[in-house]
């Protein structure tokens, strides 16, 4: 028995990356799952190595910034396997510019899948998760959720949201004595995809900046899966992922505001 044996969870963004290991290591553990992606190519791979792992799962084409369709498919799931214990919002996208560089539409895409995507997310599946009387809500913030770098306005401002309704989201369920447990993740760099799957203003080149994120990036989505379901057993408000989100945490909070200056003499040197 684990701590997830039998317990329903749903992993949004579950055809690569953290959500792709998130997926199978929940499989290992024993849990029943419902994935979700927009990509159905990864998903079916995710799909044959979750039924691999033995678990039983639900996989579908979601895009949770279409909130109709997110809250339709909570309630699908719901009815499908008659609880929901766990749900994972971890989908999202990046996307690189200047403030001045991006249109509204660039912010709207980034904020309608990282910040509404997990909103949606998690009031859908809250009253499911309320009534498991056993409930959990995972949000994937990031590093960029706890400080700023330039290019990244758009990805910062959702990932920061997505830290102050979560940990708001928290305080709440334990003031109303819900039997839904909160946490919010902070990975730092991933060897994922997300950088290659990523977008960009015009004028910048994709391939430097994917092969930088790629030199940069130093935790595997396995463990980076594992440190987010010890965090999950052991009910974390916040999880840390990677040696590089510990240290900048730490600096961040150290040097106040002051952080800005060497980020951005950082990213000036780098080019980023
Ligand atoms: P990834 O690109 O490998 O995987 C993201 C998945 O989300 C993809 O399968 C993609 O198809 C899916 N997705 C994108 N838009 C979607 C939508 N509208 N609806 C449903 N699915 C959608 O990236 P990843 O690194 O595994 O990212 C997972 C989460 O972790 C993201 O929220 C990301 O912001 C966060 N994160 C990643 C890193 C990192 O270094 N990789 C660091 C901090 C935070």
């Amino acid at each position: 028995m684990t701590h997830f044996t039998n317990k329903v969870a749903v992993v949004t963004g579950a055809g690569s990356g953290i959500g792709r290991a998130l997926s199978v290591e929940l499989a290992r553990r024993g849990a029943r799952l419902a994935i979700c992606d927009v990509d159905t190519h990864g998903l079916a791979e995710t799909e044959a190595l979750v039924k691999a792992a033995g678990a039983d799962v639900k996989a579908d084409h979601l895009d949770v910034s279409q909130r109709e369709l997110v809250l339709a498919y909570a309630d699908d799931v719901a009815e499908h396997f008659g609880v929901v214990n766990l749900v994972f919002n971890n989908a999202g996208i990046a996307f690189t510019g200047n403030v001045e560089e991006m249109s509204f539409k660039d912010l709207d895409r980034v904020m309608d899948v990282d910040f509404w995507g997990v909103v949606s997310g998690t009031k859908a599946f809250l009253p499911h998760l309320v009534a498991s009387g056993d409930g959990h809500v995972v949000n994937i913030s990031s590093v960029f959720g706890l400080f700023s770098v330039p290019t990244q306005s758009a990805y910062n401002a959702a990932k920061f949201a997505v830290r102050g309704f979560t940990e708001s989201l928290r305080q709440e369920m334990i003031i109303n004595k819900r039997p839904v447990k909160v946490t919010c993740v902070h990975p730092g760099g991933i060897k994922t995809n997300i950088a290659r799957n990523g977008e960009q203003v015009e004028g910048r080149d994709h391939d430097k900046l994917a092969s930088s994120f790629d030199k940069m990036a130093r935790t595997t989505p396995e463990k980076a899966a594992e440190v987010i379901l010890a965090g999950v057993e052991k009910n974390k408000a916040r999880v840390l992922i990677g040696a590089d989100a510990w240290i900048l945490d730490k600096f961040v909070r150290l040097t106040g505001p002051g952080y800005q200056r060497a980020v951005s003499s950082f990213s000036r040197r780098s080019g980023l």
